[in-house]
Parts: structure tokens; C-alpha cells; sequence
């Protein structure tokens, strides 16, 4: 038996994020991870700028090696309307692959990697937890994303849940004929609906092409008539690949699930905090796994129920929904809803204020900042623990997804 002061079940943004905060706190952290890193994961790889900030991206260090594109501006419409593009005079977010940027936030870490092992068991022993009858910790961290074990023990999955559920592709474009896509402004396209959204998002030499919708019913089909459309507008080459990756996940609604219990707190997809309008969940899983570190450093690692309503409540103010929000989101008819986007979705003012700035951009919510706590004294049993080094994980380079049909 091995142990540590802090399980994290996890390792994408929101399990390296607690993992490096944690150890800068100077606990003794294992990161447990069904997956070999770098691992790929569905996602368009868009971010904005409070992850950088949250994390302290050194951009410089970061892009020498890796894709970082910087992103101006977008180009939005309402299919099969005219887009509006719309640009700023700064950078409003950047374009990562992740398996670049996973790999990369794991390792700075710090922490103890047990990679390609998944969660199989979880119980309680006293005081503390014991995961797959080996690894014995003070609190665990929930970071496993949709489908992470720690999480469905605490929020058994319920139908009626707001799931958003995408398909996506990602592929190196070796010669540019045929995808007209300006790196800087990725392109944004509603469904007439308003239930879901495709994009194109061109990362350096990578083009990423992906719908996501809030129904899960034949996706295949709207995805297919999307990519047909793309076709006819030019902006893709009918060779496109059509292997696409799909994955689905909860929508914000924190105040509908627990996000924690005694000695156990819940981050990023597993707690369930995806902004609803973007589907951004990077940003959410960063922020929520520094803060469910913070809460651990706070708690002198006895995380009692008093601190887990804390960490509950700011959750909850900070992506649920506002009380007026989720009355207009049960009462609007969707027959009004797709009315009305028609002439707003058509209105350069509602398409940056309202559409980029305040749905994909959220600049409403502030950010939550650097590190609050770098210091190595904490309340951790193992107190050497801060000089102790990661495992290290064999580099293998990103994979590179066929581009074949
Ligand atoms: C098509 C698509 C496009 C998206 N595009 C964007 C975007 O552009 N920008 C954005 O901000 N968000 C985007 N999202 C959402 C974003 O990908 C997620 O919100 C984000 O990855 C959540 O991070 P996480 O750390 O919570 O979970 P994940 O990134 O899913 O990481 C969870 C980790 O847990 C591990 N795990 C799972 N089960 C176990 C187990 N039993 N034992 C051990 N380990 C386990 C997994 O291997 C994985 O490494 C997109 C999602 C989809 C589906």
C-alpha cells in the first residue's frame, strides 16, 4: 500500500491543475489516470485567456514546442445564413491541441503519475480512503471527467440531465487547398434551431471541424449535413476525414449535484460545469480544480462537511445559472427561440455583445488569478513531500489521427 495526502482520479486540466496547486502547497499528490499520456481527447482545443492566467502559461516556453494559435476574432452565423466576422484588437483566446497541452500541465505537475491504471475501487477506511486496495489517501479529488468513477458514487447519473454531445476531427492539413480557414478567426455556426453549434477552427497546421448539440438524437445526421454544407460553402475540400471522435458531457447546473462529500471533492467534467451556451469546459476544470485545492489546503486535509459546502456554494454562484436563466430556459418555446435567432444571429451588435463576448468569451466572469498558496508549509503528513519528484512518463509524441476516410 502506498500512500499520499491527496488521491486525484484524473489527469486532464482539471486533475493536473489540483496536482500542481496541491504540491506548491507542498502535499504529497498521486494522480491516477486510466489513459498513457499524452492521451488525446474530443475537444476543438479552444481556450481563453483566464486559463492561461489561472495556470501562469509561461506562452513562450509553452508554444517553442507546442501548438498555441492565437485567436483575434470569429466568424459567426446561423446556417445557411451570411456569417458576421467580428475582430478584436487583442488576443481573445488561443487554440491548443490537447494532447500537447494535457501531457504538458500533467507533467509540470509535480505530482506522483500512475498512469494507464484505472479507478476500480474506492472505499472508506476511517478516517481516509483506500483506491483499488493499494493506494491509501486523506481526500480525493474527482477529476475523471463525464465518466469518472468518484462522481458517479456521489451523483448516481440521472435522466434529464443537460448533455451536450459532439463529434469531432482533427487532422494536419498538408497542403491548404481546399480549407480557406484563417487561423485567427475561427468560424462559429448556430443550427437554425439554436440547439447546438458546428465549428471550424484552424490551429497552425491543424484543422479542427466538430457539432455539438444539446439533443443527443441523430447526431450522425446533423453532423453529416453540416460537413455537406461546409462542402458547399467552400470551406472544407470534400476529402475531408470522415473518422470523427465522439464524446458527450454535462452542462453547468452545479446546484443540481454534489460536489463533494467528507474527504472527497468533485472538478471540471465530473462535477459537471461546462459554461452552457460554449460548451467551454476547460476553463471551468482549471478554475474548479485550483479551487478544490485551495479548499483542501484550507481544511488542513480534513475536508469536513463545513468546507465542502464552501467549495459548493462557490461553484455554484459562479457557473450555475442565474434564477432568471433557468425560468427562461424552461419556458422558452423552441419554436420562439429559433424565431427570434434568426434577425438577432443576423445582428453585428448581438453577435459580439451578446454571442462572443458574453456567451464564448465569458468577460462577465472574472478571473480567478495565479496561485494564492506556494508555500511548502501544509498541514501534510509526508512533510518532505514537496521535494519529492513526479514519475516521470515516457514521451511519445502526439499522435497523429488519420486523415484517411
Ligand atoms: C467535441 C468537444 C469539443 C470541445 N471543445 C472544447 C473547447 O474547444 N474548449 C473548451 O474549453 N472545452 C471544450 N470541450 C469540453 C472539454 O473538453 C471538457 O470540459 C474538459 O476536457 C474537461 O476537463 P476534465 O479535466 O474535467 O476532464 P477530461 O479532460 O475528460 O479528463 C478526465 C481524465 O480522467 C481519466 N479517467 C476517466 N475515467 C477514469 C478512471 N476510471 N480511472 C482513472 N482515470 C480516469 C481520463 O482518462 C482523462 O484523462 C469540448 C468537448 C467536446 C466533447
Amino acid at each position: 500500500v502506498q500512500t499520499c495526502d491527496v488521491l486525484i482520479v484524473g489527469g486532464g486540466p482539471a486533475g493536473s491543475s489540483c496536482a500542481w496547486r496541491l504540491r506548491r502547497a507542498g502535499a504529497d499528490v498521486v494522480v491516477l489516470d486510466r489513459a498513457r499520456f499524452p492521451r488525446d481527447k474530443v475537444c476543438a482545443g479552444w481556450i481563453t485567456p483566464p486559463v492561461v492566467e489561472a495556470l501562469e502559461l509561461d506562452r513562450e516556453e509553452y508554444a517553442a514546442r507546442r501548438v498555441l494559435q492565437p485567436i483575434r476574432g470569429f466568424e459567426v452565423s446561423r446556417m445557411p445564413g451570411a456569417p458576421i466576422a467580428s475582430t478584436f484588437d487583442e488576443v481573445v483566446s488561443y487554440g491548443i491541441r490537447r494532447c500537447e497541452f494535457d501531457d504538458y500541465l500533467l507533467r509540470r505537475s509535480g505530482a506522483r503519475l500512475l498512469v494507464g491504471s484505472p479507478l476500480a475501487t474506492l472505499r472508506r477506511d476511517g478516517s481516509e480512503w483506500i483506491a483499488n486496495g493499494e493506494i491509501r489517501a486523506r481526500a480525493v479529488v474527482g477529476a475523471g471527467g463525464h465518466f469518472c468513477p468518484v462522481a458517479r458514487l456521489l451523483n448516481p447519473p440521472r435522466s434529464g440531465d443537460p448533455v451536450v454531445a459532439a463529434q469531432e476531427i482533427e487532422f494536419r492539413i498538408d497542403h491548404e487547398d481546399g480549407y480557406a480557414i484563417a487561423p485567427d478567426v475561427p468560424e462559429l455556426y448556430f443550427c437554425r434551431d439554436l440547439r447546438g453549434y458546428g465549428w471550424c477552427f484552424r490551429k497552425g497546421a491543424w484543422l479542427n471541424v466538430g457539432l455539438g448539440r444539446l439533443d443527443t438524437h441523430r447526431l450522425a445526421d446533423h453532423v453529416r449535413a453540416f460537413v455537406a454544407f461546409l462542402e458547399t460553402r467552400g470551406r472544407v475540400a470534400p476529402s475531408l476525414p470522415r473518422r470523427w471522435a465522439g464524446h458527450a458531457y454535462l452542462l453547468a447546473e452545479p446546484r443540481a449535484r454534489r460536489p463533494g462529500v467528507r474527504g472527497a471533492l468533485l472538478a471540471g467534467d465530473a462535477a459537471g460545469l461546462a459554461f452552457p451556451q460554449s460548451g467551454e469546459g476547460i476553463r471551468p476544470a482549471v478554475e474548479s480544480g485550483l479551487l478544490a485545492a485551495d479548499t483542501i489546503v484550507a481544511s488542513d486535509g480534513a475536508l469536513d462537511e463545513t468546507r465542502v459546502g464552501e467549495y459548493a456554494r462557490t461553484l455554484a454562484s459562479r457557473y450555475g445559472a442565474a434564477a432568471w436563466e433557468r425560468v427562461a430556459a424552461r419556458v422558452a418555446q423552441p419554436a420562439i427561440v429559433s424565431a427570434l435567432a434568426g434577425p438577432l444571429l443576423a445582428m453585428p451588435w448581438f453577435v459580439r455583445r451578446v454571442v462572443l463576448e458574453r456567451w464564448f468569451l465569458r468577460a462577465n466572469v472574472p478571473a480567478t488569478g495565479g496561485a494564492p498558496c506556494s508555500s511548502a508549509a501544509g498541514p501534510w503528513r509526508t512533510g518532505s513531500s514537496a521535494t519529492a519528484t513526479a514519475t516521470p512518463i515516457p514521451s511519445t509524441g502526439c499522435a497523429t489521427r488519420s486523415a484517411s476516410r
